[in-house]
């Protein structure tokens, strides 16, 4: 409990973030806004009647032309690429600009809960002259972080994520499950439709998987047609529940519609981190339940042994 003057000085704190020019805004872990300033509100054209999740709040502002400046011809695949690095760290920060002209410097704090605090300063005014140099800075970090055809995590960026949620698991006991998924059959939607078409495939199942996760869920292309979801703080019954509501998902979907009545599977490999073992071996333990999956018939799930 905090002391009674603590309690009056956040109070303070609550009160000034409604007269900083600061932005300041809450989301908790389903990325609902659950506090924002009238700055934050301003910056990002937040009104009662506009979307209360980050996600439709920034779909909402593209299609208006408003808040966050968005430079792309994809909202959907911006927002995947987004949401595989959004909350995925204690501490990040970056730069951004806003279609009032704008630039601003985004920090997001999120704590072990999941419940993410976004400050932001205005920076228009600061080193305009490196402005470019830095945002070339920033654009190849990312790219060095994402898989070019899908916008997801590439390996070395979900492995490494992988790896904290190890330190994770060994020093505060967080559980964390582990989730591989391979396409089945992909080599013949290859040989039968075409590589372009298998492309699609591919950007579809990032898509509706996308669609199913939570902001400090991780998900990663390691190659190929097979891929990695990392889900912090998660007990094997859910897990079971959301692979097979994926699974579900990706074998009742039409990712062709120049193909009606195509359709595809995937099989999961299911597991828990193992603090006791090396990152190598916890992968090799829920590839070895995807080798099982697939040899009980495929487009299931296996928990690893
Ligand atoms: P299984 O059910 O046993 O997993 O069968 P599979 O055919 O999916 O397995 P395999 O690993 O033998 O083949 C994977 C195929 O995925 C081979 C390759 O042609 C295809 N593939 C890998 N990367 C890409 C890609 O980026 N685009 C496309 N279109 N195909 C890819
Ligand atoms: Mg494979
Ligand atoms: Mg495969």
């Amino acid at each position: 409990m905090p002391s009674p003057s603590v309690d009056v000085h956040v109070q303070h704190v609550a009160r000034l973030y409604e007269q900083t020019q600061l932005m300041v805004a809450l989301f908790d872990r389903d990325d609902e806004r659950r506090y924002s300033n009238p700055a934050f509100d301003q910056a990002f054209a937040v009104t009662p009647d506009q979307p209360t999740n980050w996600m439709g709040l920034m779909r909402r502002n593209y299609e208006l032309g408003v808040g966050a400046a968005i430079q792309t011809s994809d909202i959907e695949a911006w927002l995947t690429s987004t949401q595989s690095r959004r909350g995925k760290l204690p501490f990040r920060a970056f730069e951004t600009d806003l279609t009032d002209g704008r630039w601003i410097y985004m920090s997001e704090t999120v704590d072990e809960n999941g419940w993410m605090l976004c400050v932001a300063v205005d920076i228009t005014a600061m080193r305009t002259n490196e402005r470019s140099l830095r945002q070339a800075r920033d654009g190849a970090l990312r790219a060095a972080q994402t898989d070019t055809l899908t916008g997801i995590s590439n390996r070395a960026h979900i492995l490494q994520q992988l790896d904290r949620h190890l330190l994770r698991s060994r020093t505060a006991g967080a559980p964390c499950g582990v989730v591989m998924l391979d396409l089945d059959h992909f080599k013949r939607v290859n040989d039968t439709w075409g590589h372009d078409a298998g492309d699609k495939v591919l950007v579809h199942f990032v898509r509706l998987v996308s669609s199913t996760l939570r902001r400090e869920d991780g998900f990663g292309r390691l190659g190929g047609e097979e891929f990695m979801l990392l889900f912090p703080n998660m007990d094997k019954p859910t897990l079971t529940q959301i692979v097979d509501r994926v699974l579900e998902m990706v074998r009742t979907s039409e990712p062709l519609p120049e193909v009606p009545g195509f359709s595809f599977t995937c099989s999961a490999g299911l597991s828990l981190l193992d603090p006791s073992l090396d990152a190598k071996k916890n992968i090799r333990m829920a590839d070895q339940a995807v080798y099982r999956a697939k040899a009980n018939g495929r487009d299931r799930l296996e928990w690893a042994t």
